[in-house]
């Protein structure tokens, strides 16, 4: 089962506050398939999101819907008598014949009741992304005003979603983690909240150790360039000269270095008695290195005067 059938199937199994299931019901109905007096209707791959559009306007209206299921496993609940039809949009404050759809805010008895609709729009019309692959959320309806009016509530909760136009229609979508879990929180599925919110927190450490490592194979790899820079500069003065040329402290360090090719200048630090400061090592380096610059001068310019 995918995350979002399983959100949904939590969302399905709640129990409801009498003040919340006629904005539930309604948030289903307006976001379904069809909500017209010509239809009335949702197309859905859940049993759970077809038995809980039944029962709702079995429960509000007394009427019941006409469930069908197709060889592919999706279920149409239908509303199939016309004045049934009428006494449900005018239950809602609709006529069925509105050009563009808009959300009825009188719908809404209390606060409670606005998650209750977002739940109903989400189970009619609503998806999220599998946490482990991506952060997504997306509500999509062939009505514009209707995303709109969406849009806003959503808005209202500090929120703010994108939108896009698709083939399917006028989509609502949110990529940022945190906001997805307030809207799964404020639709009332705390398990999948709880779920998601794990995932997320390993998948933060995951990024944060990953981070670390890279960091320190940066350094690595600037203390192995550095490393190689002063193996290099030892060699260009036994090779013009010799370690004579150091000093007895220089030329001490020059063997350490060419003895331990890896370390790091703290630890060769260490093996001066009394040890020396990673900072004092590196100077002695840049000693070593201004030596072997000045050789490699004197180097060209006897190669010039020879070539004159
Ligand atoms: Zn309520």
């Amino acid at each position: 089962m995918s995350f979002s059938e399983n959100i949904k199937k939590e969302l399905c199994s709640l129990i409801r506050e009498p003040c919340c299931m006629k904005a539930e019901c309604y948030g289903l109905l307006l976001f379904g398939r069809a909500f017209s007096f010509n239809e009335i209707s949702i197309l859905t791959q859940s049993s759970e999101s077809a038995h809980l559009y039944e029962g709702l306007i079995k429960e509000l209206f007394s009427i019941t819907p006409d469930i069908s299921r197709s060889r592919a496993g999706k279920f149409t609940v239908s509303v199939t008598n016309p004045s049934d039809r009428r006494f449900i949009l005018s239950e809602f404050g609709h006529t069925g014949s509105e050009i563009a759809l808009r959300i009825n805010y009188a719908n809404f008895e209390n606060e409670c009741c606005i998650s209750a609709f977002i739940r109903g729009v989400f189970i009619s019309c609503g998806f999220v992304t599998n946490p482990e692959k991506d952060y997504h959320i997306e509500f999509i309806t062939p009505k514009q005003k209707l995303a709109l009016d969406l849009k806003r509530i959503i808005e209202d909760l500090s929120i703010t979603p994108k939108q896009i136009r698709r083939k399917s229609g006028y989509s609502l979508y949110i990529k940022d983690g945190e906001s997805i879990e307030d809207i799964l929180g404020f639709m009332g599925a705390t398990t999948s909240f709880l779920h998601m919110m794990n995932i997320r927190a390993t998948k933060d450490m995951l990024n944060k150790i990953n981070r670390q490592y890279n960091f320190e194979s940066a350094n690595l790899n600037r203390t192995i360039e550095a490393n190689m820079k002063q193996i290099k500069n030892i060699d260009t003065i036994i090779r013009l000269g010799s370690l004579d040329y150091l000093e007895d402290e220089l030329a001490f360090l020059a063997n350490l270095r060419l003895e331990n090719k890896e370390a790091a200048l703290a630890e060769l630090g260490e093996m001066f008695n009394p040890p020396l400061s990673r900072c004092a090592v590196g100077r002695r380096f840049k000693k070593i290195e201004a030596i072997a610059d000045e050789l490699k001068k004197a180097e060209n310019r006897n190669e010039n005067n020879n070539g004159k």
